[in-house]
């Protein structure tokens, strides 16, 4: 690219610096290289460019004719106009692929690639906001926190890959309970959470039988004897909630319940 500014510089002294083919070669170079390499690069272009001018304008004994005729006018046209659409479009199509990788970004960035559900992270952030709904409107929500039954076992008796696949189909069974503002998470490990928003006692209560109900008869083909059950507890908001983390620690603490009253069921409000 430097070497082409010098032979824009040649082609300028070429023509006798006729001004507006000059001035349009030297736009056109200079956003080139600026749009390649940014200041870096037109700072080495640019001496280059009047390296290659001067050289050439020396020996063809100084021409100089900046006068331009309609005929070099009209012949500038195409490229006057053909430039600055193509930078149009070439913008155009940068910023549309911006704005897609900043999109696959934060999709990424908030989704827990496992499960294929949204993180934990994410998940907060969901939970706080319709917490601090439900504090100014009174719009009832839920959330239930469901863990995987003895899955250590599962992962010693069937393999850590397979473990895997009971976490995916776990997630999958939650994604397709959840719908309109419901937030299905995986929280950590083999604990996921389902955010019911709005949801009253007796929707919240449904759902979460179904869940485990669906889950207990999950089916994998590669394992036939694999048979997968959740815990879960259930917590609906209450006025003697007065932060997030205390509607969490009533559902942890109704999770907790559902294991040692047996596992395979759903405890809490
Ligand atoms: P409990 O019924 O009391 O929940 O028993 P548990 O065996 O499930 O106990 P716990 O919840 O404490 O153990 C969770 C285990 O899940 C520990 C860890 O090895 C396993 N685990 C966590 N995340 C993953 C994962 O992504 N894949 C696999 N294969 N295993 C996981
Ligand atoms: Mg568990």
């Amino acid at each position: 690219m430097i070497a082409d500014a010098a032979a824009g510089g040649v082609w300028i002294a070429i023509i006798g610096v006729n001004l507006l083919p000059s001035v349009l070669l030297l736009t056109v170079l200079s956003a080139d290289r600026f749009a390649a390499g940014g200041w870096r690069l037109l700072s080495r272009a640019l001496p280059a460019l009047a390296a290659g001018f001067v050289a050439a304008w020396l020996v063809l004994g100084r021409p100089y004719a900046p006068d331009t005729s309609l005929q070099t006018l009209l012949a500038c046209l195409p490229l006057m106009f053909g430039y600055q659409f193509a930078l149009s479009v070439v913008t155009w199509r940068l910023g549309r692929r911006i704005a897609r990788q900043n999109r696959e970004l934060e999709r990424a960035t908030r989704t827990d690639s496992a499960s294929d559900l949204p993180n934990r992270r994410h998940f907060d952030a969901r939970a706080a906001h319709a917490f601090k709904l439900y504090q100014r409107s009174g719009r009832q929500v839920a959330l239930l926190l469901i863990d995987i039954d003895r899955f250590k076992t599962t992962n010693d008796r069937y393999g850590h890959g397979m473990g895997d696949v009971v976490v995916r189909r776990v997630g999958q069974v939650l994604r397709s309970t959840a719908t309109g503002d419901d937030v299905p998470a995986r929280f950590g490990g083999d604990e996921f959470a389902l955010l019911l928003a709005p949801a009253d006692r007796e929707r919240a209560r449904s759902i979460a039988e179904r869940v485990r109900a669906e889950i207990s008869r999950l089916v994998f083909e590669a394992e036939p004897g694999l048979s997968c059950t959740v815990s879960i507890g259930l917590a609906d908001t209450r006025g003697t909630h007065a932060a997030l983390t205390d509607w969490i620690r009533d559902a942890d603490a109704a999770l907790y319940r559902a294991k040692a009253a047996g596992r395979n069921r759903v405890e809490g409000s």
